[in-house]
Order: structure tokens, then C-alpha cells, then sequence
């Protein structure tokens, strides 16, 4: 069967927005369980204090487990964190605790704060993983755990769902990315839209489709991920779409992301 290409180094994307419910921590996920299927490495780092991400992957993340919290006091290293899904092999999660709820406020007098995860994931530590790729499941909000997270990135991916009010906050958003570009990593690019909970049937989906492509062109991946009821009830089971029901439209879907993800990546690093 094809193979995804490996990337020359490992690939981190932050998936921001600082909407809440368009889709951030299913497509962290789900992307994530996707490459994993192809064979590559990957881990999701949930940063948000919600637990999502670890719930999605039946990851053990009641308060007091070694989680993203002690990886950024710098108390564990981050591979130390990371528990391996039941789904893959290839597929590691560093899991959020409630603990990281009080951690916005905390990082503010610590020396460093804004880099205490970008140190975490460059230590010798994750080269043992031998990861592949790194997910970034933001929460909702454009404070301190998302700085982190766009400092220890190379690319932002952001999730658009195709409703209302898409594109509403996403000037702030760029903006927040433009400041961390200029003054605390200059390598982050947004390289990946995903449109999301697309529904065919309405006409607003396909407007605002359009209005994204329009603004954004070529970041926008081809694939658009569809509503579909499978997607929400997969985390319900601890799994991702791809272990619920593989030959399902959502999981088709997000193994085409994940593979326009792949792919690009590769030929952005060849253009360079
Ligand atoms: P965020 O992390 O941005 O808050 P989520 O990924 O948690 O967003 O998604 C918000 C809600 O929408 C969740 O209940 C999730 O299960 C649901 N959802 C996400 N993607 C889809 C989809 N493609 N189809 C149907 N429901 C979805
Ligand atoms: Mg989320």
C-alpha cells in the first residue's frame, strides 16, 4: 500500500483558534491517528486544561498524572508524559490534567514562560519517541498556553468550520501569530486551513468554503471535513474516527487531510 513520505525533520503544528467548537481537538485527533495509520510517529501534546484531546485518546488524565502541567514547571520531560494510545503504536499522547487550568495564571512569573514547551519538545528526551509529527491541540483562547504552543511550532494549522461568523476573530488570531513571528519565533507559518462540520446541503457552508479559499488560497487544504454524527461520537468511546469507523466519510476524510498535509510538507521543504 502507499506509503506517506516521511518528513526530513520532525514537523510541529500548532492547531489554534481561539473560537471555541470549530473543530481544533477533533482534527489534532484525528489527523494525528491518521499519519499514525501510515506508519508515522506521532504525538498530540493537549494543551488544553478541558482534557479533549486525552479523552478522544483514552489517555489517563486524572489530576496528578505526570501531563503537559509538570512538562512545562519542567518537573518531567515531555517523553516521560507521553502514553501511547491503545489505537497505534506509532500514535503517543502528553495528556492534559485539570492541574493546567491554574497554569495561565502560574506561567506569568516564571522565567521563560513563553518557552517552557518549545525547551520541552527540542530536549534529547523527544528524539527518543522518535517522533514524527507533533499536534498541538490549543485551547480556546489566545493567552499564555497558546503562545507556548506557537513558539514551539513551525506551522499553524487552523480549523475553520464552515458556519456563521467563520472568519470573525481570525484577524485577531493572525495577529497574535504575527507578534510571536516577530518577537519570539520567526520560523512559524500558517501552513494549513482545514474547513470544517461542512454540510452540503446548506448554501451558507459553500459561501463561506469560498470566502476562505478566497482569503487564504493555497493554505487551504482541498479536503473538507464533513458534519457527520460518527465524528461526535467517537471521542465518546475513547477512540478517534479511524478506530470507530474506519471506512466512514469523517475518517476518509481526515486520512485525505493527513495525506495533503504530508505531502505539501514535503514539497514545501524541497521549494526551499
Ligand atoms: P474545539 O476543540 O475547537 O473546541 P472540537 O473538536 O471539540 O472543537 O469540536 C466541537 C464539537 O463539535 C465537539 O462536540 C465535536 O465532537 C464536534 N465535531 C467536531 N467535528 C465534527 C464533525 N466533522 N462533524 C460533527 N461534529 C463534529
Ligand atoms: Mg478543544
Amino acid at each position: 500500500s502507499y506509503q506517506l513520505p516521511k518528513p526530513d525533520r520532525r514537523r510541529v503544528l500548532t492547531v489554534a483558534n481561539q473560537k471555541g467548537g470549530v473543530g481544533k481537538t477533533t482534527s489534532a485527533v484525528n489527523l494525528a491517528a491518521a499519519l499514525a495509520v501510515h506508519g508515522l510517529k506521532t504525538l498530540v501534546v493537549d494543551l488544553d486544561p478541558q482534557g479533549n484531546a486525552s479523552t478522544a485518546l483514552n489517555v489517563e488524565h486524572r489530576s496528578g498524572t505526570p501531563s503537559v502541567y509538570e512538562v512545562l514547571l519542567g518537573e518531567v520531560t515531555l517523553a516521560d508524559a507521553a502514553a501511547v494510545s491503545e489505537q497505534s503504536p506509532n500514535l503517543y499522547c502528553v495528556p492534559a490534567t485539570i492541574d493546567l487550568a491554574g497554569a495561565e495564571i502560574e506561567l506569568v512569573s516564571m522565567a521563560n514562560r513563553e518557552t517552557r514547551l518549545k525547551e520541552a519538545l527540542t530536549s534529547d528526551a523527544i528524539d527518543q519517541l522518535g517522533v514524527d509529527y507533533v499536534f498541538i491541540d490549543c485551547p480556546p483562547s489566545l493567552g499564555l498556553l497558546t503562545v507556548n504552543a506557537m513558539v514551539a511550532a513551525q506551522e499553524v494549522l487552523i480549523p475553520i468550520q464552515c458556519e456563521y461568523y467563520a472568519l470573525e476573530g481570525l484577524g485577531q488570531l493572525l495577529s497574535n501569530i504575527e507578534l510571536v513571528q516577530q518577537h519570539l519565533n520567526r520560523e512559524l507559518a500558517v501552513s494549513t486551513i482545514l474547513l470544517t462540520m461542512y454540510d452540503g446541503r446548506t448554501k451558507l457552508a459553500d459561501q463561506v468554503t469560498q470566502e476562505v479559499r478566497n482569503h487564504f488560497g493555497e493554505v487551504v487544504l482541498r479536503t473538507v471535513i464533513p458534519r457527520s454524527v460518527k465524528v461526535s461520537e467517537a471521542p465518546g468511546y475513547g477512540q478517534t474516527i479511524l478506530a470507530y469507523d474506519p471506512g466512514s466519510r469523517g475518517a476518509l476524510s481526515y486520512l485525505d487531510a493527513a495525506r495533503e498535509i504530508a505531502e505539501r510538507g514535503v514539497k514545501n521543504g524541497e521549494k526551499q
